[in-house]
């Protein structure tokens, strides 16, 4: 479903973000790329949705060349790839419901989103949606109303309401608590397992990590340094 080859970035200011990037990921996998702060996790999440630009090589998602697509069809790729944010990136001052909705259209945030009027098939689906990550009580809360773990599965509730084959989560649980950590996390994953929707996530922490991935991408400095299953992560990677 994903594939990079000899993918490389080069930011404007000469950081070499990623480094001759080999990587394929087949549907329904979730994958957990872990590194330190500055590895390229961001940027190699950030990649296959084109929020940057690699300079060089080949990103194919779904067989589409994403370094070769623009503008319309750009915008139509990425309706199918749902992301996920370390600050859960939802108009504060909207409703639950709202934000939700704002997932349909692809995009998040724009005013056209904040004024529409929703129809009923809106509503019941961003309450579906919120169903599936037990919040559906919030419905018609100001999403500034909520604590950081609330918020962030208001924002998986979005990504769903975009129906996505693809959820990108950059640092989803870096903002929360252990606990609540973990409960976004096994809500990532279930949504994996029950609709089989590839899920790449990066996290800090491998403990994490080892404890929902199928499989893992370590970085370091830009480049994949380990890449496998979480029974071959020994102590040395
Ligand atoms: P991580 O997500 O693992 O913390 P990033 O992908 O954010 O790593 O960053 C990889 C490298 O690219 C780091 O050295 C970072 O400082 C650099 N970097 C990230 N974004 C930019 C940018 N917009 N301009 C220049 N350098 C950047
Ligand atoms: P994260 O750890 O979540 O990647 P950062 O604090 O590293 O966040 O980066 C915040 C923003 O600054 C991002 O948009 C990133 O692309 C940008 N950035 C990171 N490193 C650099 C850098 N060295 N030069 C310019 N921009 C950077």
């Amino acid at each position: 479903m994903i594939e990079f080859k000899d993918v490389s970035l080069v930011y404007p200011n000469g950081t070499k973000g990623l480094k001759n990037i080999n990587v394929h990921i087949k549907k329904g996998e979730f994958v957990v790329i872990v590194g330190l702060s500055g590895a390229g996790k961001s940027t190699f999440i950030r990649s296959i949705n084109r929020l940057v630009t690699p300079t060089s090589g080949a990103l194919f998602v779904d067989d589409v060349d994403t370094l070769q697509v623009k503008g319309k069809d750009l915008r139509q790729l990425r309706t199918k790839i749902g992301m996920i944010f370390q600050n859960y990136n939802l108009v504060k001052r909207s409703t639950v419901m709202k934000n939700v909705i704002s997932g349909r259209l692809g995009y998040t945030g724009t005013l056209k989103s904040i004024f529409a009027i929703f129809s009923k098939e809106d509503r019941l689906l961003a309450y579906e949606n919120l169903k599936r990550v037990n919040i559906e009580e919030k419905l018609y809360h100001r999403a500034d109303e909520l604590s950081g773990g609330q918020q962030q599965r208001v924002s998986i509730a979005r990504v769903l309401t975009q129906k996505p084959k693809l959820i990108l989560a950059d640092e989803p649980v870096a903002s929360l608590d252990p606990p609540t950590s973990h409960q976004v996390m096994q809500y990532l994953k279930q949504i994996n397992q029950e609709d089989n929707i590839t899920t790449i996530v990066n996290l800090h922490f491998i403990d994490m990590a080892m404890e929902y991935a199928d499989r893992i991408i370590g970085m370091r400095a830009g480049e994949v340094v380990f890449d496998g299953p979480v029974s071959e992560v020994t102590e040395k990677t």
